[in-house]
């Protein structure tokens, strides 16, 4: 899938939105979720244009993909959760229901969040 330079996390990479920001550095953005699920609910955003989470792990350079992971760490740490806990989430595809297709991590935490999966069928 190539990547639609104006989904709308590209749209505040680019400054033509606002968020409420709550990290930023060469590599990543990281800002509150405008609709959250938990009372902590960040997304964190890789600044180069990859889809998801296969398209980063397989095309990002080495350094974007070591400042990621790091930040997703440090973003969680610094939100008050690595003692309570958090849970990540990267959706790709359809089948996730990924609704912005700019690869992005959740992360929930700031209460229980249940089972990692409601059954459906
Ligand atoms: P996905 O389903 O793609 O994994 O998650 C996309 C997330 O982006 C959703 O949780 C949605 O609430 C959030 N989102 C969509 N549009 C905006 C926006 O304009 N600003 C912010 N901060 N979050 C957004």
């Amino acid at each position: 899938m190539a990547y639609d330079p104006n989904n709308i996390f590209a749209k505040i990479l680019r400054g033509e939105i606002p968020c409420n920001k709550v990290f930023e550095d060469q590599h990543v953005l990281a800002f509150h979720d405008i609709r959250p699920q938990a009372p902590t609910h960040i997304l964190v955003i890789p600044k180069g244009p990859y889809v998801s989470h296969a398209d980063f792990a397989e095309t990002a350079r080495p350094e974007e993909i070591v400042a990621f992971t790091r930040a997703v760490g440090l973003i969680a740490q610094q939100a008050g959760v690595e003692d309570t806990g958090y849970r990540l989430v990267a959706n790709h595809g359809p089948d996730s229901h990924q609704e912005v297709p700019h690869y992005h991590v959740h992360i929930l935490g700031g209460r229980p969040l249940g089972p990692m999966l409601v059954r459906v069928d």
